[in-house]
This record gives C-alpha cells, sequence and structure tokens, in this order.
C-alpha cells in the first residue's frame, strides 16, 4: 500500500518458509527491496565509529556522522579510555590479537585468570569461567548444565541465545508467561508430581531462567518473587544480565543490587563484556563445584579458542574503573549518568505521549511503533536528520508488536538526549506513532 510518506510505505509480501521453519511476513518497500538492503536502512556499513565514547557514528552512505541511539556502550567504555586504552595496547603487545589456543591447551593467559577472579568478586559469586561470546554462552552452557530428564522453565521473552542452548539441552523446556511470577508458580506445580512443593517429582533437575533486563521490553525482571518461587519448588535460578551488569546497581553490580537481591540467592549468573563493558566474550559465574564442573565438561571452554587477550584487559580495566580501583571517581559518576540519562528521556518520551516500555533506571527503552510497516519510515526518517536508532520486529519480537529501541548511555550528554528527543518527536507525528494523551498543563481560572 502506498502511504504519503513516499518510498517508505513497506508492503508484505505473503509468508515464506524462515530457517527456524516458522512462517514469516517478508516486508519490502514500495520499490520492491527488502527493508535490510534498502538505502539508508540502520543495517548499512558503519565506516567507523567517533572516538567520543561511540555516541557518534560515521556511517558510508549519506548521513556522515549521527548521534548513536541504538549502541549498548551504556558506560562510554566502547571508546578510547584514559585508563583503559593503554592498558589494552600493553596486552596487545605482550599477548597478541589471539592466543590462538583453547583455555586448556596454552590459552590460559594470566589475565584471563584475574578477569575470572575479577568477575566472580564483582557479581558476589565464589568462581566464574570466561568464553569468546555472550551468544554462545548461554547456547553452550545451558546444555552443559541440564540434559535429558531435566526440566528448563524460560520466561516467554528469554534472548534467542537462551532459547537455542534450552532447546540443543535435551531437557524438557516449558514456558512462563513474561515476568509473571505467579505463573511462574503455576508451571512448576504442573510439572511436579502431586502438585506440592518438596515431594517426589520426576525431574532430576529443574532450572528456571530469567533475564535481568529483557533486550527488548526495556524490563527489569521481578527476580525477589522468582527467585522466592524457586526456593519453594528447589529449582535452580539462571539470571542472564547481558543489559544489566555494569549498567544498574549503585556500583555497577546488576539487578541484583538494584533490587536488594543476595547473589547467594541466584545460582548461575550469566553475563557478557559486549555491553557495559565495550568488550566482547561471556562469562558464568556461580559456586565453585558448577564453575569446576563446566571447566571439565563444557565443549565450549575444552575445544574452543580462549577470549582475546585485549579483549580480557578491556573487561578488566573497565571493571577497576568502576569500582574506582583506578584511583578516580570516574566509574561513580558513569553509574550516575547513565542513570540520570536514562531516566530523563524516558520521561521526556512519556511526556511527548509516546508509548515507552519498560522500567525506570533501565537504558533500553523501546518505543511502540506496533506495525511492523512503520520501522523503515522510522528509523530513516530519524537517520536523514542524523539520529541512528534500531527499530525491531519478527522474529525479535512478535511481527505487530514493532517497536524502536533506544539504547542510553553515559557517555551522551544533555545536549545529545535533547536532540535526540526533538528528533524523535518530529518523526512520531511525521509516521503517527504518539498514542497517549499529552497531559496539559491546567491553566487557571
Ligand atoms: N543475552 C542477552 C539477553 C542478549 O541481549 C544478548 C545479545 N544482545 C546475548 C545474550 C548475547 O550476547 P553477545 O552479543 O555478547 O554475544
Amino acid at each position: 500500500k502506498s502511504s504519503n510518506l513516499k518510498g517508505y510505505a513497506p508492503i508484505c509480501l505473503g509468508l515464506e518458509d524462515f530457517y527456524t521453519r516458522r512462517l514469516y511476513l517478508r516486508i519490502q518497500d514500495c520499490f520492491g527491496r527488502p527493508i535490510a538492503s534498502a538505502p539508508d536502512a540502520w543495517f548499512d556499513v558503519v565506516e567507523r565509529y567517533s572516538n567520543d565514547s561511540n555516541k557518534t557514528l560515521h556511517r558510508t552512505t549519506k548521513t556522515s556522522k549521527c548521534l548513536n541511539l541504538g549502541s549498548y556502550n551504556y558506560l562510554g567504555f566502547a571508546a578510547a579510555d584514559e585508563y583503559c586504552t593503554p592498558r589494552v595496547i600493553e596486552s596487545l603487545k605482550k599477548y597478541s590479537a589471539s592466543t590462538c589456543s583453547v583455555r586448556v591447551d596454552g590459552g590460559n593467559t594470566k589475565l584471563h585468570v584475574e578477569l575470572e577472579e575479577l568477575v566472580a568478586r564483582f557479581v558476589g559469586k565464589p568462581a566464574a569461567i570466561l568464553f569468546g561470546m555472550g551468544y554462545v554462552t548461554n547456547s553452550a552452557i545451558i546444555p552443559a548444565l541440564v540434559g535429558k530428564g531435566g526440566l528448563i522453565i524460560s520466561d516467554s521473552l528469554n534472548h534467542n541465545s537462551i532459547v537455542n542452548g534450552a532447546r540443543g539441552s535435551g531437557a524438557t523446556v516449558r514456558v512462563f508467561q513474561h515476568n509473571n511470577p505467579a505463573h511462574l508458580e503455576e508451571v512448576l506445580r504442573e510439572q511436579i508430581a502431586g502438585g506440592q512443593p518438596r515431594t517426589h517429582r520426576p525431574w532430576k533437575k529443574i532450572i528456571v531462567i530469567v533475564e535481568g533486563i529483557y533486550s527488548m521490553e526495556g524490563e527489569l525482571c521481578k527476580l525477589p518473587e522468582v527467585i522466592a518461587v524457586c526456593k519453594k519448588y528447589k529449582a535452580y535460578t539462571y539470571l542472564d544480565e547481558a543489559h544489566s551488569i555494569g549498567a544498574v546497581g549503585k556500583t555497577g553490580r546488576g539487578v541484583c543490587e538494584l533490587l536488594g537481591v543476595d547473589p547467594a540467592d541466584v545460582d548461575i549468573m550469566m553475563g557478557t563484556f559486549t555491553k557495559s563493558f565495550g568488550s566482547c566474550g561471556g562469562y558464568i559465574a556461580a559456586s565453585k563445584e558448577i564453575i569446576d564442573h563446566l571447566k571439565h565438561i563444557c565443549p565450549a571452554h575444552i575445544y574452543a579458542t580462549s577470549m582475546s587477550p585485549p579483549a580480557v584487559q578491556q573487561v578488566i580495566s573497565a571493571i577497576e574503573v568502576i569500582l574506582g580501583e583506578d584511583g578516580s571517581d570516574r566509574g561513580a559518576k558513569k553509574l550516575a549518568q547513565i542513570r540520570e540519562n536514562s531516566n530523563f528521556f524516558r520521561s521526556e518520551l512519556e511526556k511527548m505521549g509516546f508509548e515507552v516500555l519498560g522500567d525506570n533506571d533501565s537504558p533500553v527503552m523501546p518505543i511502540m511503533l506496533y506495525n511492523p510497516a512503520k520501522m523503515p519510515a522510522f528509523s530513516r526518517e530519524c537517520l536523514r536528520q542524523k539520529v541512528a536508532i534500531v527499530t525491531v520486529s519478527f522474529p525479535a519480537t512478535p511481527l505487530l508488536l514493532a517497536r524502536a529501541r533506544i539504547c542510553i548511555s553515559a557517555s551522551h550528554s544533555r545536549e545529545d538526549l535533547i536532540k535526540g528527543l526533538e528528533v524523535i518527536s518530529k518523526v512520531g507525528d511525521l509516521v503517527g506513532i504518539k498514542y497517549l494523551p499529552v497531559e496539559h498543563e491546567k491553566t487557571t481560572s
């Protein structure tokens, strides 16, 4: 269908078999190009990231430089940093870019051991293990923890890496309604013989998997309630902190710190280094017994090349800054700034009449577009005005719940945020996505 946004109206071209063997609508713009390859779409090639803590991007297409409201660079560490960068360069000289070896055979540098100890201390668990990629951390660790005869109960909006890990584990998988501890309890009761807590049950092991901040919802996990249910039914808790570790909590220790949960009450803590720490890789933190078990049996630990040493050094240095162990208060300032920036941006969007998902303090802020046809129009118009924003729909969300997902960083200045808000407001009017009534100031008579 055409619309008044000439050139931007996408059309849906029937149903296709996706790799998951599910059906989906293929969305093309009105020139018949798939959205992903249409000019100026978000998916085009980035020529370079700028030096200003990645708050702006340099792109190869018409927009030469634009405000970046789409990066997971929550604390601004994904750029040259006075403390981290010299240390990363030093580690590159000392160890090179790759160990070219697995951990168990020559790939276990002093840095890897140091980071495992530091991560364990940071998140408040006895031990930790590193992996080269966050995605693999979930997809390889879940099958190493639970298999045939086990039960996984997974939040319905968990990340694809969790879904794949659960599917590949051979365990029975059940899904509970998103962030709904009462439904989690219902599912658990159904799966336990007699429906009574602590009675005989057919499962060797039960693991409940949740996320700290849901990546497409910007919502905080109802962790205290989830833990209470898990304790009652003797299930293990597995918490993915990809978007929350380093980003929330007074000292950056994630949702446990923010929600007043004792880390001892979470059995398995998973996180990635690709967001708040400006690096790559992932970790699992847990008891010494669990970590030892994983070190001995997890194929992704035994057969995969270890994390790149400069990437390891980047995380060590970033955590040192966060903890103030660099001798400055930059870490504390970054944490206060991301909180202030996130809460300011969210409340301004809401005042403008956008439907914004998620909770206060969360730097992830989805603005609902609903109709996937509005995605390319929204992102291209923002980009034309030099603001880069990620838009998402199926398969990352249900098809008709398309959204623009803003990620706020401590490195955004107030001027950046105001510019972003102005552009989003204009484009919101253009594509028609302001749904909520705007409260006008009451006038006194
Ligand atoms: N878990 C969650 C919740 C994620 O959002 C992501 C990716 N954004 C991952 C795991 C995978 O992490 P990585 O990108 O570091 O591989």
